[in-house]
């Protein structure tokens, strides 16, 4: 594994490896991203390459310190998660008391921190003395979803490494290649996890994702009458598939993208669920380019109910109301 191996973040690669190259790497970074976009694997390919003998841009893979770090097995290589929710200052302290050992192989030790943001306030408190003043040996990588829960004093005392989303055209090659699967599916899951390559996987690797899509479909293609969306009648499905709702808003969207993409333009190369064209073909002659429009600003609205924390079968009802008046 090296960094040859990352998909996307040629960004974030290229300034770690000019770190390496100038020898100017910090003592602190915080490596910030969405869950699934690639942070645990990036830092560990840093790490490898730190801790690689050969010193250089790229871990060599065959040093004895490589071979250590691939057996997971590296003694100068820590890995840390809270133990409950957040970390405490208790479990910041064992670190930092792991932070004052001396290396045991080599000239550094890394510790990386999963969840930083994590941390409570008096558990950050505690932690900046490490940053502050940081053993010449150690370096730590912080990893957060974002840094909005962090103290400023810890931002401005690390390197902030911001994740973005891969290319569509990339997340596909790579499941088209680890998964096996055809052009249509790939393209349609790398639309879904939106540039998330976990997510990405997560999705194919999940049977639930396809269940709830095919019964999705089915749904709304039940419930498309001749010339008006009759809508869902009930709200089982939904409360059926309440722990997967963001999911399910997100599909239901796209299909009524696709819908609109497919009415206007009559073009597949445009849509994301290509696999389903005929069955968009068919519904597109059933709503007017008006009533698809509602029907996506409806489920736009359930969604910022739902993150808004509006009781679920509130919003749902609501919704479904709407779509009778469409
Ligand atoms: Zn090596």
């Amino acid at each position: 594994m090296d960094f040859s191996d990352v998909i996307g973040q040629e960004r974030i690669i290229k300034s770690l490896q000019n770190t390496i190259k100038n020898e100017s790497i910090g003592h602190g970074y915080i490596f910030e991203g969405k869950k699934g976009i690639g942070k645990t694997m990036m830092a560990k390919i840093f790490s490898k390459a730190l801790l690689c003998k050969e010193k250089g841009i790229n871990p060599c893979g065959v040093c004895n310190s490589c071979i250590k770090f691939e057996s997971f097995n590296h003694p100068d290589f820590h890995m840390e998660k809270p133990l409950g929710k957040s970390f405490k200052k208790e479990q910041i302290e064992d670190i930092q008391r792991g932070i004052r050992v001396l290396p045991y192989e080599g000239d550094r030790k890394i510790f990386i921190i999963s969840d930083a943001d994590k941390m409570t306030i008096s558990a950050q408190n505690s932690f900046l003395k490490s940053l502050e003043e940081p053993p010449k040996d150690t370096i730590i990588i912080m990893m957060v979803e974002n840094t909005k829960n962090l103290l400023p004093t810890i931002i401005s005392r690390s390197q902030r490494l911001k994740f973005t989303p891969i290319r569509n055209d990339k997340i596909q090659d790579y499941l088209n290649k680890k998964y096996n699967i055809d052009k249509d599916k790939a393209h349609m899951i790398a639309d879904f996890s939106r540039g998330n390559i976990g997510r990405a996987r997560e999705i194919c690797e999940s049977e639930e994702f396809n269940q709830i899509r095919e019964s999705l479909i089915d749904v709304i293609n039940n419930n498309i009458g001749t010339d008006s969306f009759k809508s869902f009648t009930n709200s089982d499905f939904f409360e059926n598939n309440k722990d997967e709702i963001d999911n399910v808003l997100d599909m239901m969207l796209v299909w009524f993208r696709d819908l609109l993409i497919y009415k206007e333009t009559n073009n597949n190369e445009l849509i994301i669920n290509r696999d389903k064209e005929e069955l968009l073909k068919e519904q597109s002659f059933k709503l007017s380019m008006d009533k698809i429009h509602d029907i996506i600003n409806c489920i736009m609205e359930t969604e910022e109910n739902i993150r808004a924390n509006v009781n679920f079968q509130l919003a749902i009802e609501l919704m479904l109301l709407k779509f009778q008046e469409v």
